[in-house]
């Protein structure tokens, strides 16, 4: 056995995979719950899309349940949603059912990678890229990529980029990507201030009802899903229950796909 042919088997399907993820029409931050559904539901309907995902492991908040009780609770919605990945759920009560949070991470991801979703794990997102459109407005454009390690490490090493019609922040509570946008783009999200809200304290039921009125485009060519969502329009935070962001994941991979739509028609 060769150790060198070995690790160029590494190398070369690694930068097979990130050359082919450079110029993509959907690109998603983050790899929790809400980011991996969009990834599924894009790569379904044969979108080209890349996810980039910051820590070493998918999941986001998923594998921890609710204070690191690995199970997660879904109400009929949401239960929906994990049958369509096949996670088994149990019935508990009023409308509320329970499902392995490392059974449901897994399915995730796995049918999010067969339906075609190309997911990178260790790259932070630092930044976007913008241009300004036909009509004159600045458009976001893409992302801009580096390893993990190197920020970790605050090593001083310019980022690359990847070019997407589309992108969707599912980076969590943090909104990382739109507070990136607010701070070096101005406050010009679609939120009523223009700036990110922040997330309000916990009330489940608003939460999860707020959450898909907050998955929107919330600047030309962002889209925002899952907590970050909450998060950018001020809404609470509803604790250990997570169908609220399979459902957000799943409506903002339907307005992503309705905006590729529009531009091919347009085209
Ligand atoms: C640290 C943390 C804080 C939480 N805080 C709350 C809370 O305040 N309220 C609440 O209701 N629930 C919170 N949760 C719990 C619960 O897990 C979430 O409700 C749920 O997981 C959110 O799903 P999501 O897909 O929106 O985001 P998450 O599950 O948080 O996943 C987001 C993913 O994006 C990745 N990411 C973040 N920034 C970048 C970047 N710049 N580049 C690349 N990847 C990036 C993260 O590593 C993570 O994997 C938190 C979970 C975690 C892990």
């Amino acid at each position: 056995m060769d150790e060198v042919l070995i690790s160029r088997a590494i190398m070369e399907s690694y930068f097979k995979n990130f050359l082919d993820a450079l110029d993509v029409e959907v690109a998603i931050a983050g790899a929790g719950p809400s980011g991996m559904t969009a990834a599924y539901y894009l790569a379904r309907e044969g979108v080209k899309i890349a996810v980039f995902e910051r820590q070493l492991r998918v999941g986001g908040g998923m594998p921890g349940g609710g204070m690191m009780f690995n199970c997660i609770v879904v109400q009929e919605e949401g239960r929906r949603v994990l049958d369509e990945f096949e996670v088994r759920t149990k019935k508990y009560k009023d409308g509320l059912y329970v499902a392995h949070a490392l059974e449901a991470v897994s399915a995730l991801c796995l049918k999010a990678i067969k339906a075609g979703a190309n997911i990178f794990n260790l790259i932070s997102v630092e930044d976007v890229m913008i241009r300004e459109s036909a009509s004159g407005r600045d458009v976001i454009t893409g992302l801009v990529l580096n390893w993990s390690a190197v920020s970790w490490s605050k090593l001083h090493v310019d980022p690359l980029t990847v070019r997407s019609r589309v992108v969707i922040d599912a980076t969590g509570h943090d909104g990382e990507v739109c507070r990136i946008v607010s701070r070096k783009i101005g406050p010009r999200l679609r939120t009523s201030t223009g700036d990110i809200m922040g997330e309000k304290s916990m009330w489940s039921e608003k939460g999860e009802r707020e959450i898909l009125e907050n998955t929107k485009e919330v600047y030309p060519g962002l889209i925002v899903a899952g907590m970050a969502a909450n998060a950018v329009f001020g809404s609470p935070r509803m604790g250990a229950i997570f169908g609220g962001m399979l459902l957000s994941g799943k409506r903002a991979a339907e307005i992503a796909l309705e905006k590729l739509r529009v531009e091919r028609l347009l085209k």
